[in-house]
Protein backbone atom coordinates (compact mmCIF):
# COMPACT_ATOMS: atom_id res chain seq x y z
CA UNK A 1 0.00 0.00 0.00
CA UNK A 2 1.63 3.40 -1.16
CA UNK A 3 0.52 7.00 0.60
CA UNK A 4 0.49 9.63 -1.75
CA UNK A 5 -0.61 13.17 -1.65
CA UNK A 6 -3.98 13.72 -3.18
CA UNK A 7 -4.30 16.41 -5.79
CA UNK A 8 -5.41 19.85 -5.18
CA UNK A 9 -8.23 19.02 -7.72
CA UNK A 10 -9.45 16.40 -5.60
CA UNK A 11 -8.74 17.83 -2.43
CA UNK A 12 -11.40 20.43 -3.09
CA UNK A 13 -13.74 18.09 -4.53
CA UNK A 14 -13.97 16.32 -1.21
CA UNK A 15 -13.65 20.01 0.28
CA UNK A 16 -16.61 20.47 -1.50
CA UNK A 17 -18.66 17.75 -0.29
CA UNK A 18 -18.72 19.14 3.02
CA UNK A 19 -18.88 22.76 2.08
CA UNK A 20 -21.67 22.44 -0.55
CA UNK A 21 -23.97 20.00 -0.03
CA UNK A 22 -26.66 21.62 -2.28
CA UNK A 23 -27.58 24.61 -4.09
CA UNK A 24 -28.67 26.10 -0.77
CA UNK A 25 -25.08 25.74 0.62
CA UNK A 26 -23.43 27.17 -1.83
CA UNK A 27 -25.47 29.96 -2.36
CA UNK A 28 -25.00 30.82 1.66
CA UNK A 29 -21.19 30.60 1.61
CA UNK A 30 -21.34 33.65 -1.81
CA UNK A 31 -24.22 35.48 0.03
CA UNK A 32 -21.94 35.09 2.98
CA UNK A 33 -18.77 36.39 1.07
CA UNK A 34 -20.89 39.29 0.11
CA UNK A 35 -21.44 40.47 3.54
CA UNK A 36 -18.18 39.98 4.49
CA UNK A 37 -16.98 42.33 1.51
CA UNK A 38 -19.08 45.02 3.34
CA UNK A 39 -21.82 45.04 0.68
CA UNK A 40 -24.86 46.93 1.32
CA UNK A 41 -27.00 45.60 -1.29
CA UNK A 42 -27.07 42.30 -2.14
CA UNK A 43 -29.05 40.39 -5.65
CA UNK A 44 -29.23 36.94 -5.73
CA UNK A 45 -30.80 35.39 -8.44
CA UNK A 46 -31.63 31.58 -9.16
CA UNK A 47 -32.96 29.18 -11.81
CA UNK A 48 -34.50 25.88 -11.42
CA UNK A 49 -33.69 26.35 -7.42
CA UNK A 50 -30.45 27.06 -8.03
CA UNK A 51 -29.65 23.68 -10.11
CA UNK A 52 -29.04 25.65 -13.31
CA UNK A 53 -27.86 29.05 -12.55
CA UNK A 54 -27.08 30.80 -8.47
CA UNK A 55 -25.88 33.96 -9.20
CA UNK A 56 -24.93 36.88 -6.23
CA UNK A 57 -23.84 40.46 -7.03
CA UNK A 58 -22.93 42.86 -4.40
CA UNK A 59 -21.59 46.45 -4.01
CA UNK A 60 -18.67 45.67 -1.55
CA UNK A 61 -15.39 46.49 -1.54
CA UNK A 62 -14.51 43.87 -4.79
CA UNK A 63 -11.05 42.23 -5.49
CA UNK A 64 -8.06 43.09 -7.74
CA UNK A 65 -7.45 40.50 -10.73
CA UNK A 66 -4.37 38.84 -8.50
CA UNK A 67 -6.39 39.05 -5.28
CA UNK A 68 -9.67 36.50 -7.61
CA UNK A 69 -6.98 34.53 -8.42
CA UNK A 70 -5.86 33.97 -4.90
CA UNK A 71 -9.56 33.93 -3.80
CA UNK A 72 -10.31 30.63 -6.29
CA UNK A 73 -6.70 28.70 -4.10
CA UNK A 74 -7.95 26.59 -1.14
CA UNK A 75 -7.40 27.91 2.18
CA UNK A 76 -6.74 31.83 0.42
CA UNK A 77 -8.42 33.97 2.74
CA UNK A 78 -8.38 37.38 3.63
CA UNK A 79 -10.43 37.47 6.97
CA UNK A 80 -7.74 35.85 9.30
CA UNK A 81 -5.36 38.36 9.46
CA UNK A 82 -3.60 37.27 12.80
CA UNK A 83 -4.26 33.88 12.14
CA UNK A 84 -7.09 34.31 15.33
CA UNK A 85 -9.04 31.89 14.78
CA UNK A 86 -10.67 32.21 17.91
CA UNK A 87 -11.59 35.47 17.28
CA UNK A 88 -13.25 35.50 14.25
CA UNK A 89 -15.85 37.76 13.66
CA UNK A 90 -16.25 37.35 9.86
CA UNK A 91 -18.89 34.88 8.28
CA UNK A 92 -15.70 33.51 6.33
CA UNK A 93 -12.38 32.30 7.45
CA UNK A 94 -11.44 28.69 6.21
CA UNK A 95 -11.18 30.09 2.79
CA UNK A 96 -12.37 26.75 0.99
CA UNK A 97 -15.67 27.55 -0.48
CA UNK A 98 -14.62 29.32 -3.40
CA UNK A 99 -12.31 26.43 -4.62
CA UNK A 100 -14.88 23.88 -3.19
CA UNK A 101 -17.39 25.11 -5.57
CA UNK A 102 -15.39 26.17 -8.78
CA UNK A 103 -14.22 22.32 -8.63
CA UNK A 104 -17.90 21.28 -9.03
CA UNK A 105 -19.61 23.73 -11.63
CA UNK A 106 -18.54 26.33 -13.88
CA UNK A 107 -17.82 29.51 -12.11
CA UNK A 108 -17.77 32.80 -13.45
CA UNK A 109 -16.49 35.69 -11.26
CA UNK A 110 -16.06 39.17 -12.12
CA UNK A 111 -14.98 42.13 -9.62
CA UNK A 112 -14.32 45.09 -9.25
CA UNK A 113 -12.42 47.52 -6.67
CA UNK A 114 -13.67 51.01 -6.63
CA UNK A 115 -11.41 53.25 -9.07
CA UNK A 116 -10.35 50.51 -11.09
CA UNK A 117 -11.65 48.47 -14.08
CA UNK A 118 -13.47 45.16 -13.53
CA UNK A 119 -11.65 41.63 -14.42
CA UNK A 120 -13.60 38.27 -15.25
CA UNK A 121 -12.10 34.74 -14.38
CA UNK A 122 -14.20 31.78 -15.54
CA UNK A 123 -13.33 28.30 -14.14
CA UNK A 124 -14.72 25.06 -15.16
CA UNK A 125 -14.80 21.98 -12.82
CA UNK A 126 -11.75 23.27 -11.29
CA UNK A 127 -10.20 24.47 -14.65
CA UNK A 128 -9.09 27.59 -16.01
CA UNK A 129 -11.52 28.86 -18.88
CA UNK A 130 -10.30 32.05 -19.83
CA UNK A 131 -10.18 35.25 -18.18
CA UNK A 132 -10.33 39.03 -18.95
CA UNK A 133 -11.60 42.63 -18.94
CA UNK A 134 -15.31 42.70 -17.28
CA UNK A 135 -17.51 45.88 -17.33
CA UNK A 136 -19.22 46.26 -13.96
CA UNK A 137 -19.95 48.20 -10.88
CA UNK A 138 -17.80 48.42 -8.36
CA UNK A 139 -18.27 45.10 -6.65
CA UNK A 140 -18.35 41.17 -6.92
CA UNK A 141 -21.15 39.55 -8.84
CA UNK A 142 -20.65 35.59 -9.24
CA UNK A 143 -22.14 33.00 -11.38
CA UNK A 144 -22.70 29.25 -10.41
CA UNK A 145 -23.53 27.28 -13.27
CA UNK A 146 -24.49 23.37 -13.44
CA UNK A 147 -23.86 22.63 -10.01
CA UNK A 148 -22.70 18.98 -9.74
CA UNK A 149 -23.87 18.38 -13.02
CA UNK A 150 -20.74 16.22 -13.08
CA UNK A 151 -21.01 14.70 -9.71
CA UNK A 152 -23.35 12.12 -10.60
CA UNK A 153 -22.73 10.63 -6.82
CA UNK A 154 -23.44 14.00 -5.53
CA UNK A 155 -26.40 14.38 -7.73
CA UNK A 156 -28.36 11.69 -7.13
CA UNK A 157 -28.76 13.21 -3.51
CA UNK A 158 -30.14 16.28 -4.42
CA UNK A 159 -34.14 17.06 -4.67
CA UNK A 160 -36.40 18.48 -6.73
CA UNK A 161 -35.93 21.98 -8.23
CA UNK A 162 -38.78 22.85 -6.12
CA UNK A 163 -37.78 21.87 -3.06
CA UNK A 164 -33.89 22.95 -3.77
CA UNK A 165 -35.45 26.11 -4.39
CA UNK A 166 -37.13 26.04 -0.92
CA UNK A 167 -33.91 25.11 1.22
CA UNK A 168 -32.10 28.26 -1.01
CA UNK A 169 -35.11 31.22 0.34
CA UNK A 170 -34.65 29.37 3.56
CA UNK A 171 -30.87 30.61 3.40
CA UNK A 172 -31.29 33.72 2.10
CA UNK A 173 -33.83 34.43 4.81
CA UNK A 174 -31.70 33.67 7.21
CA UNK A 175 -29.21 36.23 6.59
CA UNK A 176 -31.29 38.59 5.73
CA UNK A 177 -32.43 38.56 9.00
CA UNK A 178 -29.11 38.80 10.67
CA UNK A 179 -28.32 41.46 8.65
CA UNK A 180 -31.00 43.29 7.95
CA UNK A 181 -29.21 47.08 7.63
CA UNK A 182 -28.07 45.74 4.26
CA UNK A 183 -31.06 45.17 1.14
CA UNK A 184 -31.83 42.27 -0.38
CA UNK A 185 -33.45 41.23 -3.64
CA UNK A 186 -34.02 37.32 -4.72
CA UNK A 187 -35.17 36.25 -8.39
CA UNK A 188 -36.67 33.11 -9.03
CA UNK A 189 -36.66 31.95 -12.54
CA UNK A 190 -37.05 35.07 -13.70
CA UNK A 191 -39.84 36.30 -10.94
CA UNK A 192 -39.16 38.45 -8.16
CA UNK A 193 -39.53 36.77 -4.80
CA UNK A 194 -37.90 38.81 -2.14
CA UNK A 195 -37.60 42.71 -2.34
CA UNK A 196 -36.21 44.05 1.42
CA UNK A 197 -34.82 47.39 2.19
CA UNK A 198 -32.41 48.03 4.85
CA UNK A 199 -34.26 48.27 8.07
CA UNK A 200 -34.03 47.53 11.86
CA UNK A 201 -33.92 43.77 12.82
CA UNK A 202 -37.75 43.69 14.35
CA UNK A 203 -39.19 45.18 10.96
CA UNK A 204 -36.94 42.52 8.72
CA UNK A 205 -38.03 39.59 10.87
CA UNK A 206 -41.58 40.21 11.03
CA UNK A 207 -41.25 41.06 6.92
CA UNK A 208 -39.97 37.95 6.29
CA UNK A 209 -41.25 35.00 8.94
CA UNK A 210 -44.90 36.50 9.69
CA UNK A 211 -46.24 40.27 9.28
CA UNK A 212 -48.88 38.89 12.29
CA UNK A 213 -45.91 39.39 14.88
CA UNK A 214 -46.56 42.83 14.56
CA UNK A 215 -49.50 41.65 16.90
CA UNK A 216 -48.74 38.89 17.89
CA UNK A 217 -44.95 39.01 18.83
CA UNK A 218 -43.67 39.75 22.12
CA UNK A 219 -40.02 41.33 22.17
CA UNK A 220 -37.18 39.92 23.83
CA UNK A 221 -34.27 41.98 25.59
CA UNK A 222 -32.77 40.46 28.14
CA UNK A 223 -29.32 40.14 29.36
CA UNK A 224 -26.99 37.57 32.10
CA UNK A 225 -23.58 36.53 32.78
CA UNK A 226 -22.31 38.46 29.93
CA UNK A 227 -24.66 37.27 27.55
CA UNK A 228 -27.50 39.19 25.67
CA UNK A 229 -30.72 37.83 23.95
CA UNK A 230 -32.58 40.13 22.10
CA UNK A 231 -35.50 39.39 19.27
CA UNK A 232 -39.11 38.90 18.81
CA UNK A 233 -40.80 35.37 19.50
CA UNK A 234 -44.66 34.76 19.28
CA UNK A 235 -47.70 34.96 21.27
CA UNK A 236 -48.45 31.24 22.21
CA UNK A 237 -51.80 31.07 20.30
CA UNK A 238 -49.87 32.58 17.36
CA UNK A 239 -48.02 29.00 16.75
CA UNK A 240 -47.89 26.41 13.48
CA UNK A 241 -47.93 22.68 12.95
CA UNK A 242 -43.88 22.87 12.09
CA UNK A 243 -40.92 23.83 13.97
CA UNK A 244 -39.50 25.48 11.10
CA UNK A 245 -39.44 28.98 11.55
CA UNK A 246 -37.79 29.19 14.33
CA UNK A 247 -34.14 30.75 13.83
CA UNK A 248 -31.12 31.39 16.30
CA UNK A 249 -28.45 34.02 15.27
CA UNK A 250 -25.18 33.80 17.63
CA UNK A 251 -23.43 37.28 16.93
CA UNK A 252 -24.96 37.51 13.77
CA UNK A 253 -24.37 34.26 12.41
CA UNK A 254 -27.22 32.00 11.66
CA UNK A 255 -27.04 28.52 13.17
CA UNK A 256 -29.31 25.85 13.36
CA UNK A 257 -29.10 24.26 17.41
CA UNK A 258 -30.45 21.43 18.98
CA UNK A 259 -30.19 23.93 22.14
CA UNK A 260 -32.66 25.85 20.74
CA UNK A 261 -35.15 23.44 20.04
CA UNK A 262 -35.15 22.51 23.52
CA UNK A 263 -35.39 25.74 24.83
CA UNK A 264 -38.46 27.23 22.99
CA UNK A 265 -39.90 23.78 23.97
CA UNK A 266 -39.55 24.74 27.71
CA UNK A 267 -40.20 28.31 27.08
CA UNK A 268 -43.63 27.03 25.76
CA UNK A 269 -44.10 24.41 27.69
CA UNK A 270 -47.47 24.57 29.60
CA UNK A 271 -48.99 27.04 27.12
CA UNK A 272 -48.78 25.18 23.98
CA UNK A 273 -49.99 22.02 22.57
CA UNK A 274 -47.05 19.24 21.97
CA UNK A 275 -47.84 19.59 18.27
CA UNK A 276 -47.59 23.29 17.73
CA UNK A 277 -44.54 25.01 17.78
CA UNK A 278 -44.14 28.70 18.18
CA UNK A 279 -42.60 31.53 15.76
CA UNK A 280 -38.74 33.08 17.25
CA UNK A 281 -36.24 35.11 15.83
CA UNK A 282 -33.76 35.33 18.31
CA UNK A 283 -30.30 37.23 18.48
CA UNK A 284 -27.87 35.63 21.04
CA UNK A 285 -24.64 37.73 21.63
CA UNK A 286 -21.88 36.14 23.57
CA UNK A 287 -17.99 37.29 24.18
CA UNK A 288 -15.72 35.59 21.32
CA UNK A 289 -14.22 33.17 23.87
CA UNK A 290 -17.23 32.10 24.92
CA UNK A 291 -18.49 29.98 21.20
CA UNK A 292 -16.38 28.49 18.93
CA UNK A 293 -17.45 28.78 15.29
CA UNK A 294 -15.23 26.28 13.97
CA UNK A 295 -16.66 23.12 14.22
CA UNK A 296 -18.18 22.61 11.33
CA UNK A 297 -17.01 22.94 7.37
CA UNK A 298 -20.44 24.78 6.33
CA UNK A 299 -20.04 26.99 9.89
CA UNK A 300 -23.90 26.45 10.93
CA UNK A 301 -23.24 25.03 14.21
CA UNK A 302 -21.61 26.40 16.76
CA UNK A 303 -20.31 25.43 20.36
CA UNK A 304 -20.75 26.95 23.27
CA UNK A 305 -18.39 26.57 26.14
CA UNK A 306 -21.66 26.98 28.41
CA UNK A 307 -24.45 25.76 26.58
CA UNK A 308 -26.18 25.37 30.37
CA UNK A 309 -25.89 29.23 30.36
CA UNK A 310 -27.31 29.74 27.00
CA UNK A 311 -29.84 27.66 27.62
CA UNK A 312 -30.80 29.05 30.80
CA UNK A 313 -31.21 32.68 29.54
CA UNK A 314 -33.03 31.33 26.76
CA UNK A 315 -35.96 29.73 28.48
CA UNK A 316 -35.56 32.21 31.66
CA UNK A 317 -36.20 35.43 29.51
CA UNK A 318 -38.82 33.91 26.93
CA UNK A 319 -40.48 32.57 29.63
CA UNK A 320 -40.76 36.33 31.55
CA UNK A 321 -41.74 37.84 28.46
CA UNK A 322 -44.57 35.89 27.80
CA UNK A 323 -45.66 36.13 31.69
CA UNK A 324 -44.91 39.56 31.74
CA UNK A 325 -47.23 39.53 28.38
CA UNK A 326 -49.98 37.81 29.42
CA UNK A 327 -50.06 40.20 32.49
CA UNK A 328 -50.29 42.99 30.21
CA UNK A 329 -53.38 41.57 28.44
CA UNK A 330 -55.16 40.43 31.37
CA UNK A 331 -55.00 44.14 32.70
CA UNK A 332 -55.75 45.46 29.10
CA UNK A 333 -58.93 42.92 29.57
CA UNK A 334 -59.64 43.99 33.44
CA UNK A 335 -59.03 47.66 32.49
CA UNK A 336 -61.85 47.28 29.99
CA UNK A 337 -64.22 45.47 31.87
CA UNK A 338 -66.09 48.19 33.50
CA UNK A 339 -66.77 49.40 30.17
CA UNK A 340 -68.08 46.02 29.27
CA UNK A 341 -70.33 45.53 33.07
CA UNK A 342 -71.52 48.18 33.66
CA UNK A 343 -73.57 49.70 31.35
CA UNK A 344 -77.07 47.81 31.70
CA UNK A 345 -79.44 46.69 34.15
CA UNK A 346 -80.94 44.57 31.37
CA UNK A 347 -80.55 41.64 33.97
CA UNK A 348 -82.46 43.28 37.05
CA UNK A 349 -85.24 44.02 34.25
CA UNK A 350 -85.91 40.58 33.48
CA UNK A 351 -85.73 39.72 36.89
CA UNK A 352 -88.06 41.95 38.26
CA UNK A 353 -90.67 41.38 35.57
CA UNK A 354 -90.48 37.95 36.06
CA UNK A 355 -91.14 38.45 40.11
CA UNK A 356 -94.29 40.14 39.16
CA UNK A 357 -95.72 37.70 36.58
CA UNK A 358 -95.08 35.16 39.58
CA UNK A 359 -92.48 32.92 38.52
CA UNK A 360 -91.54 32.97 42.15
CA UNK A 361 -88.22 32.40 43.46
CA UNK A 362 -86.19 31.66 40.62
CA UNK A 363 -84.73 27.91 40.68
CA UNK A 364 -82.86 28.35 37.31
CA UNK A 365 -79.73 27.57 38.80
CA UNK A 366 -80.42 24.26 40.25
CA UNK A 367 -82.38 23.53 37.48
CA UNK A 368 -79.27 24.63 35.20
CA UNK A 369 -81.78 26.08 32.65
CA UNK A 370 -81.97 28.94 31.87
CA UNK A 371 -84.44 30.96 34.07
CA UNK A 372 -85.54 33.93 30.92
CA UNK A 373 -85.21 32.02 27.88
CA UNK A 374 -86.77 33.18 25.20
CA UNK A 375 -87.93 36.91 27.00
CA UNK A 376 -87.52 39.60 25.07
CA UNK A 377 -87.06 43.31 26.80
CA UNK A 378 -89.19 45.83 25.06
CA UNK A 379 -87.01 49.32 25.00
CA UNK A 380 -89.46 51.49 27.10
CA UNK A 381 -89.78 48.88 29.44
CA UNK A 382 -86.28 48.65 29.53
CA UNK A 383 -85.81 52.60 30.20
CA UNK A 384 -88.76 51.71 33.14
CA UNK A 385 -86.74 49.89 35.18
CA UNK A 386 -83.63 51.46 34.35
CA UNK A 387 -84.87 53.77 36.72
CA UNK A 388 -86.57 51.45 39.19
CA UNK A 389 -86.21 52.20 43.10
CA UNK A 390 -83.15 52.21 44.95
CA UNK A 391 -84.63 50.07 47.69
CA UNK A 392 -85.49 46.69 46.00
CA UNK A 393 -85.92 43.10 46.60
CA UNK A 394 -82.55 41.44 46.38
CA UNK A 395 -83.43 38.85 44.33
CA UNK A 396 -82.66 34.75 44.64
CA UNK A 397 -81.02 34.01 41.79
CA UNK A 398 -77.09 35.36 41.43
CA UNK A 399 -76.69 38.71 40.23
CA UNK A 400 -74.54 38.23 36.76
CA UNK A 401 -73.63 42.00 37.56
CA UNK A 402 -70.01 41.90 38.52
CA UNK A 403 -69.15 38.89 37.29
CA UNK A 404 -66.94 38.95 34.05
CA UNK A 405 -67.49 35.38 33.38
CA UNK A 406 -71.05 35.06 34.57
CA UNK A 407 -73.06 32.40 36.36
CA UNK A 408 -73.09 29.03 35.62
CA UNK A 409 -76.74 28.12 34.24
CA UNK A 410 -75.26 24.64 33.30
CA UNK A 411 -73.50 22.41 32.11
CA UNK A 412 -73.76 20.37 28.61
CA UNK A 413 -72.05 17.45 27.72
CA UNK A 414 -70.64 16.93 31.36
CA UNK A 415 -67.48 19.14 29.22
CA UNK A 416 -68.94 22.46 29.08
CA UNK A 417 -70.00 24.93 31.73
CA UNK A 418 -72.61 27.09 30.22
CA UNK A 419 -72.77 30.91 31.85
CA UNK A 420 -74.83 34.10 31.76
CA UNK A 421 -72.53 36.66 31.85
CA UNK A 422 -73.93 40.70 31.54
CA UNK A 423 -72.97 40.80 28.43
CA UNK A 424 -73.60 37.39 26.63
CA UNK A 425 -73.39 33.72 26.63
CA UNK A 426 -69.65 31.96 28.38
CA UNK A 427 -68.96 28.49 27.92
CA UNK A 428 -66.15 27.02 29.90
CA UNK A 429 -64.54 23.94 29.09
CA UNK A 430 -64.06 22.59 32.43
CA UNK A 431 -60.71 20.55 31.88
CA UNK A 432 -59.01 23.19 30.53
CA UNK A 433 -59.84 25.93 32.34
CA UNK A 434 -59.26 23.91 36.04
CA UNK A 435 -55.92 22.26 34.94
CA UNK A 436 -54.93 25.76 34.25
CA UNK A 437 -56.44 26.92 37.92
CA UNK A 438 -54.17 24.12 39.29
CA UNK A 439 -51.42 25.02 38.02
CA UNK A 440 -51.76 28.26 39.05
CA UNK A 441 -52.67 27.35 42.74
CA UNK A 442 -49.36 25.54 42.55
CA UNK A 443 -47.04 27.66 41.41
CA UNK A 444 -48.75 30.28 44.20
CA UNK A 445 -48.04 27.92 47.24
CA UNK A 446 -44.73 27.01 45.76
CA UNK A 447 -43.73 30.64 45.96
CA UNK A 448 -45.55 31.34 49.27
CA UNK A 449 -43.72 28.19 50.79
CA UNK A 450 -44.18 24.59 51.01
CA UNK A 451 -46.89 23.27 48.69
CA UNK A 452 -49.71 21.45 51.13
CA UNK A 453 -49.23 17.84 50.48
CA UNK A 454 -51.91 14.62 50.97
CA UNK A 455 -50.04 11.82 52.51
CA UNK A 456 -51.36 8.00 51.27
CA UNK A 457 -52.67 5.81 53.24
CA UNK A 458 -51.31 2.66 52.17
CA UNK A 459 -48.08 4.09 49.87
CA UNK A 460 -48.28 3.05 46.08
CA UNK A 461 -45.68 0.95 44.36
CA UNK A 462 -44.82 1.94 41.10
CA UNK A 463 -43.15 -0.36 38.46
CA UNK A 464 -41.05 1.97 36.05
CA UNK A 465 -37.72 0.81 34.02
CA UNK A 466 -34.49 1.75 35.74
CA UNK A 467 -33.36 4.45 34.46
CA UNK A 468 -36.90 6.26 34.84
CA UNK A 469 -36.47 5.26 38.50
CA UNK A 470 -33.06 6.55 38.19
CA UNK A 471 -33.98 9.98 36.93
CA UNK A 472 -36.60 10.10 39.56
CA UNK A 473 -34.91 9.44 42.16
CA UNK A 474 -32.35 12.40 41.14
CA UNK A 475 -35.25 14.56 41.47
CA UNK A 476 -36.80 13.68 44.52
CA UNK A 477 -35.96 16.85 46.04
CA UNK A 478 -37.46 18.85 43.58
CA UNK A 479 -40.82 16.63 43.56
CA UNK A 480 -40.77 16.96 47.47
CA UNK A 481 -40.96 20.99 46.83
CA UNK A 482 -44.12 20.44 44.84
CA UNK A 483 -45.84 17.95 47.55
CA UNK A 484 -44.97 14.63 45.97
CA UNK A 485 -43.22 12.77 48.26
CA UNK A 486 -41.28 9.25 46.58
CA UNK A 487 -38.91 6.95 47.67
CA UNK A 488 -36.71 4.69 45.39
CA UNK A 489 -38.17 1.06 45.83
CA UNK A 490 -35.47 -1.21 44.37
CA UNK A 491 -33.93 -1.54 41.51
CA UNK A 492 -37.38 -0.97 39.20
CA UNK A 493 -39.43 0.59 41.46
CA UNK A 494 -40.37 4.00 43.22
CA UNK A 495 -42.37 4.42 46.06
CA UNK A 496 -45.04 7.19 46.52
CA UNK A 497 -45.70 8.41 50.12
CA UNK A 498 -47.87 11.81 49.46
CA UNK A 499 -48.98 13.90 46.59
CA UNK A 500 -49.89 17.21 46.17
CA UNK A 501 -52.93 18.19 47.88
CA UNK A 502 -53.92 19.96 44.96
CA UNK A 503 -54.11 16.78 42.78
CA UNK A 504 -57.06 15.14 44.90
CA UNK A 505 -57.69 11.31 43.91
CA UNK A 506 -55.49 10.79 40.66
CA UNK A 507 -54.16 7.98 39.04
CA UNK A 508 -50.48 7.77 40.18
CA UNK A 509 -48.97 5.37 38.18
CA UNK A 510 -49.28 7.33 35.36
CA UNK A 511 -48.09 10.57 36.89
CA UNK A 512 -45.17 9.20 37.94
CA UNK A 513 -44.63 7.67 34.35
CA UNK A 514 -45.02 11.34 32.82
CA UNK A 515 -42.55 13.03 35.40
CA UNK A 516 -40.35 10.52 34.53
CA UNK A 517 -40.65 11.00 30.47
CA UNK A 518 -40.61 15.07 31.53
CA UNK A 519 -37.31 14.32 33.77
CA UNK A 520 -35.68 12.34 30.95
CA UNK A 521 -36.93 15.11 27.92
CA UNK A 522 -35.43 18.05 30.21
CA UNK A 523 -31.97 16.68 30.72
CA UNK A 524 -30.32 18.42 33.26
CA UNK A 525 -29.88 21.90 31.52
CA UNK A 526 -32.56 23.48 33.03
CA UNK A 527 -33.20 26.00 35.79
CA UNK A 528 -34.56 24.57 39.20
CA UNK A 529 -37.55 27.53 38.91
CA UNK A 530 -38.15 26.41 35.36
CA UNK A 531 -38.54 22.30 35.91
CA UNK A 532 -40.45 22.60 38.70
CA UNK A 533 -43.28 24.85 36.47
CA UNK A 534 -43.05 22.22 33.61
CA UNK A 535 -43.08 19.53 36.16
CA UNK A 536 -46.16 20.82 37.95
CA UNK A 537 -48.02 21.60 34.56
CA UNK A 538 -47.73 17.79 34.62
CA UNK A 539 -49.17 17.79 37.98
CA UNK A 540 -51.69 20.03 37.54
CA UNK A 541 -53.14 17.94 34.25
CA UNK A 542 -53.53 14.82 36.26
CA UNK A 543 -54.95 16.61 39.14
CA UNK A 544 -57.70 18.13 37.01
CA UNK A 545 -61.36 17.38 36.53
CA UNK A 546 -62.00 15.95 33.94
CA UNK A 547 -64.39 16.11 30.61
CA UNK A 548 -67.08 13.58 31.40
CA UNK A 549 -67.76 14.87 35.25
CA UNK A 550 -71.06 16.29 36.51
CA UNK A 551 -70.51 19.30 38.28
CA UNK A 552 -72.96 20.87 40.89
CA UNK A 553 -74.32 24.59 40.14
CA UNK A 554 -71.98 25.82 43.42
CA UNK A 555 -69.18 23.89 41.80
CA UNK A 556 -69.52 25.73 38.54
CA UNK A 557 -69.89 28.84 40.28
CA UNK A 558 -66.56 28.32 42.48
CA UNK A 559 -64.73 27.58 39.27
CA UNK A 560 -65.76 30.86 37.04
CA UNK A 561 -64.71 32.55 40.59
CA UNK A 562 -61.54 31.34 40.27
CA UNK A 563 -60.97 31.88 37.07
CA UNK A 564 -61.63 35.28 37.33
CA UNK A 565 -59.16 36.19 39.84
CA UNK A 566 -56.20 33.99 38.07
CA UNK A 567 -53.79 35.36 35.62
CA UNK A 568 -53.61 32.96 32.48
CA UNK A 569 -56.51 31.72 33.39
CA UNK A 570 -57.92 32.74 30.26
CA UNK A 571 -55.39 29.86 28.23
CA UNK A 572 -55.24 26.28 29.10
CA UNK A 573 -51.89 24.44 30.12
CA UNK A 574 -51.84 24.06 26.48
CA UNK A 575 -52.47 27.44 25.15
CA UNK A 576 -55.75 26.30 24.30
CA UNK A 577 -58.53 28.83 25.07
CA UNK A 578 -60.59 27.81 28.06
CA UNK A 579 -63.52 30.29 27.27
CA UNK A 580 -65.60 31.93 24.85
CA UNK A 581 -68.18 34.35 24.49
CA UNK A 582 -70.73 34.76 22.85
CA UNK A 583 -71.91 39.07 23.09
CA UNK A 584 -75.54 39.59 23.15
CA UNK A 585 -74.74 40.97 19.53
CA UNK A 586 -73.37 37.40 18.55
CA UNK A 587 -76.69 35.80 19.93
CA UNK A 588 -78.76 38.67 17.78
CA UNK A 589 -76.70 37.95 14.92
CA UNK A 590 -77.14 33.94 15.06
CA UNK A 591 -81.31 34.66 15.07
CA UNK A 592 -81.04 37.29 12.72
CA UNK A 593 -82.16 40.04 14.83
CA UNK A 594 -79.36 42.59 13.43
P1 LIG B 1 -13.50 32.72 3.11
O1 LIG B 1 -14.79 33.44 2.97
O2 LIG B 1 -13.54 31.69 4.17
O3 LIG B 1 -12.34 33.65 3.25
P2 LIG B 1 -13.95 31.99 0.40
O4 LIG B 1 -13.44 30.89 -0.44
O5 LIG B 1 -15.41 32.09 0.57
O6 LIG B 1 -13.23 31.89 1.79
O7 LIG B 1 -13.42 33.35 -0.20
C1 LIG B 1 -12.03 33.55 -0.34
C2 LIG B 1 -11.68 35.02 -0.34
O8 LIG B 1 -12.19 35.63 -1.50
C3 LIG B 1 -12.27 35.79 0.79
O9 LIG B 1 -11.47 35.74 1.94
C4 LIG B 1 -12.35 37.21 0.22
O10 LIG B 1 -11.14 37.87 0.39
C5 LIG B 1 -12.53 36.97 -1.26
N1 LIG B 1 -13.94 37.14 -1.67
C6 LIG B 1 -14.83 36.16 -1.91
N2 LIG B 1 -16.03 36.66 -2.27
C7 LIG B 1 -15.88 38.00 -2.28
C8 LIG B 1 -16.78 39.10 -2.56
N3 LIG B 1 -18.07 38.90 -2.90
N4 LIG B 1 -16.29 40.36 -2.48
C9 LIG B 1 -14.99 40.56 -2.12
N5 LIG B 1 -14.12 39.58 -1.83
C10 LIG B 1 -14.54 38.31 -1.90
MG1 LIG C 1 -16.51 32.63 2.29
Amino acid sequence: MSIRRLPPELINRIAAGEVVERPASALKELVENSLDAGATQVSVRLAAGGLELIEVADDGCGMTSDEMRLALERHATSKLPSDAIDQVTSFGFRGEALPSIASVSRVTLESRVRGADGWRIAIDHGDDAGEGPAALPPGTRIRVEGLFDKVPARRKFLRTPRSEYAACLDAVKRLAMARSDVGFTLDHDGRRILTLQPSEAPARVAALLAHELDRHGVGIDCARDGLRLTGVISLPTFNRGLADQQYLFVNSRPVKDRLLGGAMRAAYRDLIARDRHPIAALFLEVPLDEVDVNVHPAKTEVRFRDPSAVRGLIVGGLRRALDEESQRSAAREQSAAPVMWTSSATYDAQLNRHLREGGGSASAQDSGIPAFAGMTMLADEQRLFDQAPAARAEPAVEQVHGYPLGVARGQVNATYIVAEAEDGLVIVDQHAAHERLVLERMRAAREGGQVARQALLLPEVVELEEPDCDRLEGAVADLAELGLEIERFGPGSILVRAVPAALGKTDIPGLVADLAAEIAELGGALSLRDKLDLVAATIACHGSVRAGRVLSVAEMNALLREMEVTPRSGQCNHGRPTWVKLAHGDLEKLFWRK
